[in-house]
């Protein structure tokens, strides 16, 4: 059993409140970690650290080619580290080790181009319309930054902020879920090595109400960077409006993926498979609503159900596992009663459909892929996350209608397009309200893409430049060079 501590102000230290609570490991379902229960108190401490870093200190007066050269050593650091970080991801999320190796091994990618940007961050001179004044704009730290991360990519989606909101000049407090914290902590401890100064970094954890919340509502914090669900992003958003801070929010999805008549159906079996059985459907990208031309529905649903019953389900530090286990008790109970209401609605289930008893599957928490067919775009299983994996199939026979049906949800963060009709790509990038949108691929993410969503899928993107805004406040600056006193009575 490892116990682990909070990381505030460069040390490793107790939580006020002194108490700890579990972590499990999602395939042995046993306990492997402790972890501090934080409070108001410890957030406190947090972003009075953060704050100080921000105003005082190294990090205040570093040069930002030093802060880039500080980025790439953390990335470094990272790289060297990939392996350690993957296994901590898998034994507390049960994320399949093949893809957190290559996840982790791709993360100092992110730390890499944000350091590149660094020194990039440049203001500009205005062509002003004023006689004998001279403006520019300068772009400076937006300040202290509470970054609040989901359990399904906990590391991952800390990099998406923490990368930016650095390279940009903030200090930043980190909140991880409760239910992953360990790899955020671990990686702390390589900000630490990488020799950030103290209060740049600072993870406490805990709660969302007990540690996230005081964090939302702390006015030391400048911008909230929030990935989580749509319920708790609504909470925190309220709370962040009190004192207007910043606010990027990436939030849930419903995601579809379109598959047209012209289209080899294995090959679009292959990509669908990927959009919502990788990662046990635990992504906020998960393709999990496909919308099937009829003249290929049933080639289609024949091709898929064939793929989907090959997928090996077990242990996912095993590099040939295909489907890991469900990383929360709660997601567990969330995800059989979704399926549960999908059948109550009339969808016919036609493959899974409840947990997995299969021997590799051992003591964790499996439930098999399950795929529904005949369901209506407005049955609830076709418009609720259910964030495990679990595929609805939904036939359409024109194109307007399959791009009307793909809009038609609350979410707008990723679509999937298969098809081979060049026309056909370019109308659906067009008509599909989404922030991201595959064609012939999907799940593609890079350091150097701006990655968000529309209406309920949240604010803002994280990755590429855009990112960087996110964490920059302007300045515009105005000096007047005018020989005599301007008249104080009119507005220049
Ligand atoms: P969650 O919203 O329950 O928790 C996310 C984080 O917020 C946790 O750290 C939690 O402790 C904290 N939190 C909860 N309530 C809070 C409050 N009132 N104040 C402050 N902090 C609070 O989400 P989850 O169950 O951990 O993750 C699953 C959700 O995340 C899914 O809906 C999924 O779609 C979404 N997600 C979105 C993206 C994206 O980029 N769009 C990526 C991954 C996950």
């Amino acid at each position: 059993m490892q116990t682990y501590q909070c990381y505030i102000n460069g040390e490793w230290v107790e939580p006020a409140t002194g108490e700890y609570f579990e972590s499990d490991d999602p395939f042995t379902s046993k306990v492997w970690a402790r972890i501090p229960r934080c409070g108001a108190e410890d957030v406190d401490r947090a972003v009075e650290a953060a704050n100080n870093a921000l105003t005082k200190g190294d990090w205040a007066t570093m040069h930002p080619t030093q802060r880039g050269r500080l980025l790439n050593r953390f990335a470094d650091i990272l790289e060297s580290e990939a392996d350690h970080l993957a296994r901590i991801e898998v034994q507390d999320n049960g994320k399949l080790y093949a893809e957190m190796r290559g996840q982790t091994g791709y993360l100092p990618q992110w730390f890499r181009y944000f350091a590149g940007l660094c020194d990039k961050i440049e203001g500009s001179v205005l062509p002003i319309d004023k006689p004998d004044m001279f403006t520019y704009t300068t772009h400076v730290p937006v300040g202290v930054v509470a970054a609040i991360t989901p359990w399904n990519s906990p590391l991952l989606l800390t990099t998406w902020k923490l990368a930016p909101a650095l390279a940009a000049g903030c200090t930043v407090v980190l909140k991880p879920s409760e239910f992953t914290s360990a790899s955020t902590l671990e990686f702390c401890k390589l900000a630490e090595k990488a020799g950030f100064p103290a209060g740049v970094i600072n993870a406490i954890t805990g709660f969302g109400a007990e540690a996230g919340a005081p964090l939302t509502e702390h006015k030391g914090v400048h911008k909230v960077a929030f990935t989580g669900g749509d319920g708790s992003g609504r909470h925190i958003a309220r709370a962040a409006m009190n004192t207007f801070k910043r606010l990027t929010l990436e939030l849930g999805g419903k995601s579809a993926q379109l598959v047209f008549p012209d289209v080899n159906v294995e090959s679009a079996a292959r990509g669908v498979v990927s959009g919502i059985f990788a990662a046990t459907g635990q992504t906020c990208i998960a393709g999990s609503r496909v919308l099937v031309h009829e003249d290929v529905h049933d080639a289609f649903v024949d091709a898929f159900l064939n793929l989907a019953r090959t997928a090996r389900v077990g242990d996912p530090m095993k590099t040939d596992t295909q489907v890991g286990p469900v990383t929360t008790k709660p997601q567990f109970d969330k995800i059989l009663s979704s399926i549960q209401m999908a059948r109550d609605e009339g969808a016919e289930c036609v493959l899974g459909g409840g947990p997995s008893e299969r021997p590799e599957c051992g003591q964790g928490r499996f439930i098999e892929p399950t795929v529904f067919t005949g369901v209506d775009n407005a049955m609830k299983i076709a418009q609720q996350e259910v964030f495990g994996p679990v595929l609805s199939i939904i036939k359409f026979r024109e194109e307007e209608e399959a791009y009307r049906m793909a809009n038609d949800t609350d979410y707008g963060l990723a679509a999937g397009v298969w098809t081979q009709d060049q026309g056909r790509m370019f109308r659906a990038a067009k008509a599909l309200r989404a922030g991201n949108i595959w064609t012939n691929c999907y799940r593609a993410v890079s350091y150097m893409v701006p990655f968000g969503g529309f209406k309920s899928s949240g604010i803002g993107r994280e990755s590429g430049q855009e990112a960087l805004n996110e964490y920059l406040e302007t300045k515009s600056v105005w000096m007047d060079y005018g020989p005599g006193p301007a008249n104080p009575f009119v507005m220049r």
